[in-house]
This record gives structure tokens, C-alpha cells and sequence, in this order.
């Protein structure tokens, strides 16, 4: 036999918290997805930005060193260098002149014990510098030196070039420094978006868009010669950083001016030793994350609100049909019962019916066959005191009356034999045509003495029906005695008998010349006559006997009043299906 494995069942709230849970991990990864990817297309734009901002710096810068070189073999300042003497108020003009021109702080030409020798600054004039810092000393080395610095006097931040002029048979004469305000180069970047700066390798912030930034450092790696006097230096905006999807983010409290929430990107600068970083706002993508999740996890609860209500109705409306179902059984179990009991109850009354019947057949019979059985007595009692008083003709007509009456009981007796006599004879093919002419050969005295004419041509071949021959003889010579009986007292009496075959049925019909039918309604019932009770006919037997009997060949019997007068009879039955001899 196949087994079904058992279905587990999930009660409603666990199933609720299931999907509520899938519906959680859904939103998550959904919130996650997005995050990342925004977060990766963030990273990109800002990796774009801080490439450009950088190269910005550098470029600029990249024109003062240039500048440091072009003036590094400059005829008016050779001289000075050779000799290395100052004091020559064109070359004053000229690095003057160049200054201005290209925004430069102070442009000078330095000889080689570091000693001023022409400056674009008139205040400045020939002074010595307090020992000789490591990028000039790399200039008066032959390379160019470069440095980042605040400036003692003024506090601005300044980048600095050493170009070294060399002699034409070789030897470094002198240096030429450029400075740099590095608030020229930020004015530029100020107006920007996002916010970006330059980390020196001590770990301060020396270049930046945002005045929030500039000389502060996260990580102090303190030099013994640093760039920024530590006194300068102040502490960099509290921030705590997260790494999310491969990305550095900042939450980080610095003003109105910065992000709260920001994506941190950094790129090496080797050619200015400085490290650039970019600052972009990641609250957008933060917002589009949670909003993408939020979306989801809404469509997610409406998809299964629905399925709960529509789950929910079929429920109720199985619960509802789980009801209507009982209900209609318990109306059906009623409705049986009462059955039952009407059935009962109508057998009842049948049985009731029937010995009612009975008592009236009884009472009809008992006066029926008492009435001669009383003038019997009395005849034989006649009789007898005849022949014993020596007249034996009186005696004779008293015991022919005794013999009528025995007669008249007979045929009652007769009549209701019929019942039992349908019970025990069977089906036949019966000839109809010579069951009538057997009915009128016992018939043919009474019409002959009351002058009845009968009209039949009887058919010249058999009309085989289906039947039985003595039952079918008594249902004829009922319809004929009634007819005789209902014409009994008229002058010019005709009975008409026809016989009509239409397929498979075969009818006879009856008419006479009698009065009509009082109540065709009745005429089928038991016990019905509007004959005299007592006369030898009127037993009301006759036509419910008829009927039943015809009934039970598969026909049927009905009478009406015929439009010229009197009654017609119309007997249906089946015709016999076998063949017919010929
Ligand atoms: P009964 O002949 O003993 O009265 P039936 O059952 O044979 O009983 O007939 C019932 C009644 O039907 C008759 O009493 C009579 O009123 C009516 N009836 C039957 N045949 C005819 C007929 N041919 N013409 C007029 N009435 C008839």
C-alpha cells in the first residue's frame, strides 16, 4: 500500500514570523546591495576628484619649480652669483617684477653660505638665513629642493623651491628659492564641493578647501626637523571610522562645512611628499539604501497582507461551507426522518383505506347475497307447504324462483372471483376479435329480447393483444352489460363496437344509446352505481374492476359522453409483438 509521508503543519503566527523573518533578510540584503553599490559608484567619482584636485596642486606647483630653474641661468643674477656679492638693485627689480607677475611670495637669489643675494622683497636687503635648511642645501648640492613650511615672521603656510645656479665651468655659485603662499594655491579650490586636502608625511594637514582642515593632524610622527612648529599643530575633528564593502567611512563631527557622514579616499603624492584625501557625503547613498530596503520590505508586506487576507477568506469560506455542509446534512436526516415517519403514517391509512374497503364490501355483500338467501328460505318454505297441501305446480314456480336467485348470487360471486382469478392467470396473446364475438354469443339472448341493435364488423383477421383471455372476456362483457343495462328501458336501443389498430396499440370502443354517463368522475370508483342496490347489477364493482384489470395489462380503460348521445367506452391495450398465424 503507498504510504503519503505526513505534511508538516505551521501554526498562523509561526508561518507570520517565517515570512516576516524571510521578509527581514530580503530588505537586508536588498539595503546591502544598494549600499555597496552606491558606496563603489561614490568611490569612483571621488577616486576621479581627488585625481583632479591633486593634479590641480601639483601642476601649480610644478610652475614655480620651473620658474626656480629659468632664473637659475638669468643674466642679471649670474654676475651676482659669480661673485657672489648682492647689492644690485636690478636684479632687486627683476625678481620683484617676476614676483608679481606670477603671485609668487618672495623670489631670491641665495649664495652659498646662505646669505641673501637680491630679493624681490625691497624690506628684505642682504641678510643672512639662520643656518641653511635642507632644501637649499640641496639646491647648493646641484638638485633641486623643495619643502613646505610656516613662515616665521608672517605665520603663513609656504612652499618653497631651490633651483641651484651652477657656474659655466660647473660648480654651484648660488640658489635660487621661490616661496609660495599656499593660501594663492587653495583660493582656487575653496568654492568646490567636496572637500579635499593634503597630508605632509609628519601627518598634518597643510593644503585644504576647508579652513576646518588646515594644520591639523590625526597622527603626529614628529621629526626633529618638522615642517610645522608643534605649537601650531591643533588636533584633528573627533571621528570614528568604519569600513564598509571594502570602503573607509568617516562619522566625523567638523561643522557645517563637512559631511557628517563621509566616504574617505586617499592617493599617494611622492613628487610633494604629501598624501592627497577626499571627503564625499555618503548620507545620498545611505538614504537611497535604506529607502531601496524600505521599498522592498513595503512590498514585501503588502504582497503578504494579501496573501494573508486571501488566504484568510478561503479559510472562512471553508469554515462557512464546513457549516452550510452540516447544516444541509442535518436538514437531510430531518427530511428523511419525516419521510419515515409520513411514509409510515401513509401506510397506515392505506391499511386503514383498505379495511374500511373491506367493511364496505362486507356490508355490501352480506346484503347482497342475504336478500336472496332470506326469499330462498322463504320459497323453499312455500314449496315445501305446497307439495305437502297436494299442489305441486305452486311448488314448481316457488323452486324456480329459488333457482333465479341462485343464479343472481352466482353471478355476484362471480364478479369477485375476478380478483383472484387475476392473481393466478399470466400474460398471453389474446384475440381480441374473438374474445369480443365470446362476450356477444352470451349476450346475444339479452339483446335479442330487449331489441338492441348491434352495430359491428368484426375485423376478418385476429387482433392479437397482450392480456389474459377470461379477464379480458369479463372487462367486454362488463362494458356491454352496462351498456345493455343504461339502454334498458329505451325504444330503438344500439350498441356499436369497433375495433381500431394505430401501431402498436389497439383500441375498442363502445357506444350505446343510453342516457350518458351521470358522473364520469365516479364512474371508476368502487362501489359507485346509480343502480338500485339490490337489483342484480348495481354492485359498483363492475368498472373498478375493469379498470384494474386492464391496468394490469399495460392499458388503459376510459368512458365519456359521447356528442350524439349516450356513452362511449374506449379499452387501449398493447398489441402482441409475436407473430401472427395467419
Ligand atoms: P354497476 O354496473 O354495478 O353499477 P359499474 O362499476 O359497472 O357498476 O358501473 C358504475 C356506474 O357507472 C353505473 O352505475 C352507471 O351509473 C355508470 N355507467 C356504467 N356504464 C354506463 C353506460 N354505458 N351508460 C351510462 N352509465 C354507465
Amino acid at each position: 500500500m503507498a504510504c503519503s509521508r505526513p505534511v508538516p503543519h505551521f501554526s498562523r503566527p509561526s508561518i507570520i514570523a517565517l515570512y516576516l523573518l524571510v521578509v527581514a533578510i530580503f530588505t537586508a540584503a536588498v539595503g546591502w546591495v544598494s549600499l555597496r553599490d552606491g558606496l563603489d559608484r561614490l568611490a569612483e567619482r571621488g577616486a576621479a576628484d581627488l585625481s583632479l584636485s591633486s593634479g590641480r596642486l601639483t601642476g601649480e606647483l610644478q610652475r614655480y619649480r620651473e620658474l626656480a630653474v629659468f632664473f637659475a641661468d638669468h643674466p642679471t643674477l649670474m654676475p651676482l652669483a659669480r661673485v657672489n656679492k648682492g647689492g644690485d638693485p636690478a636684479a632687486d627689480a627683476l625678481l620683484l617684477a617676476a614676483a608679481d607677475r606670477t603671485g609668487s611670495d618672495r623670489i631670491e637669489l641665495v649664495g652659498r653660505n646662505g646669505q641673501v643675494l637680491a630679493s624681490s622683497r625691497r624690506d628684505s636687503g642682504i641678510r643672512a638665513h639662520q643656518g641653511i635648511p635642507v632644501f637649499l642645501q640641496h639646491a647648493l648640492n646641484g638638485t633641486i629642493g623643495f619643502a613646505h613650511m610656516i613662515d616665521p615672521t608672517t605665520n603663513r603656510r609656504m612652499f618653497i623651491y631651490a633651483a641651484p645656479v651652477f657656474a659655466s665651468s660647473g660648480p654651484v655659485l648660488a640658489a635660487i628659492t621661490i616661496r609660495l603662499d599656499v593660501e594663492t594655491v587653495e583660493a582656487a579650490s575653496r568654492g568646490e564641493v567636496e572637500t579635499s586636502f593634503f597630508t605632509d608625511s609628519e601627518g598634518v594637514v597643510f593644503v585644504s578647501n576647508r579652513d576646518e582642515l588646515v594644520l591639523r593632524a590625526q597622527q603626529l610622527h614628529q621629526t626633529s626637523t618638522p615642517s610645522v612648529p608643534p605649537d601650531q599643530i591643533q588636533a584633528f575633528p573627533p571621528l570614528t571610522e568604519y569600513t564598509i564593502a571594502g570602503h573607509s567611512l568617516w562619522a566625523i563631527k567638523a561643522g557645517p562645512y563637512l559631511p557628517d557622514l563621509a566616504l574617505h579616499l586617499t592617493r599617494p603624492l611622492p613628487v610633494i611628499a604629501m598624501r592627497g584625501e577626499i571627503l564625499l557625503d555618503a548620507a545620498p547613498v545611505l538614504q537611497t539604501a535604506l529607502m531601496q530596503a524600505a521599498t522592498a520590505a513595503a512590498l514585501c508586506l503588502i504582497f503578504g497582507a494579501a496573501l494573508l487576507t486571501v488566504s484568510e477568506r478561503r479559510r472562512m469560506l471553508a469554515q462557512r461551507l464546513g457549516v452550510e455542509a452540516r447544516l444541509n446534512a442535518e436538514l437531510e436526516e430531518r427530511v428523511a426522518a419525516r419521510t419515515r415517519e409520513l411514509t409510515s403514517a401513509q401506510a397506515n391509512l392505506i391499511r386503514a383505506g383498505k379495511l374500511s374497503a373491506l367493511g364496505q364490501m362486507s356490508a355490501g355483500l352480506s346484503h347482497e347475497l342475504n336478500q336472496p338467501l332470506m326469499a330462498i328460505r322463504s320459497y323453499a318454505e312455500n314449496a315445501a307447504a305446497f307439495i305437502e297441501r297436494g299442489k305441486p305446480q305452486a311448488a314448481a314456480d316457488n323452486l324456480l324462483q329459488i333457482s333465479d336467485l341462485a343464479r343472481r348470487m352466482g353471478r355476484i360471486i362471480r364478479n369477485l372471483r375476478a380478483f383472484a382469478r387475476q392473481e393466478v392467470e399470466g400474460f398471453a396473446d389474446v384475440d381480441l376479435v374473438a374474445a369480443v364475438a365470446a362476450v356477444l354469443e352470451i349476450t346475444q339472448p339479452r339483446m335479442r329480447q330487449e331489441s338492441v341493435t348491434l352495430d359491428y364488423a368484426a375485423p376478418d383477421q385476429r387482433v392479437m393483444v397482450r392480456g389474459g383471455e377470461v379477464r379480458l372476456q369479463q372487462v367486454v362483457l362488463n362494458l356491454i352489460a352496462n351498456a345493455l343495462d343504461a339502454m334498458k328501458d329505451q325504444r330503438s336501443a344500439r350498441l356499436s363496437l369497433r375495433i381500431e389498430t394505430e401501431g402498436d396499440r389497439v383500441r375498442l370502443y363502445l357506444r350505446d344509446s343510453g342516457p350518458g354517463i351521470a358522473e364520469p368522475d365516479r364512474m371508476f370508483d368502487p362501489f359507485y352505481s346509480t343502480k338500485a342496490v339490490g337489483s342484480a347489477e348495481g354492485m359498483g364493482l363492475g368498472l373498478s374492476i375493469s379498470y384494474a384489470i386492464i391496468d394490469s395489462f399495460g392499458g388503459a380503460i376510459s368512458g365519456r359522453n359521447a356528442a350524439g348521445g349516450g356513452a362511449e367506452f374506449c379499452v387501449e391495450l398493447a398489441r402482441a409483438q409475436a407473430k401472427q398465424e395467419p
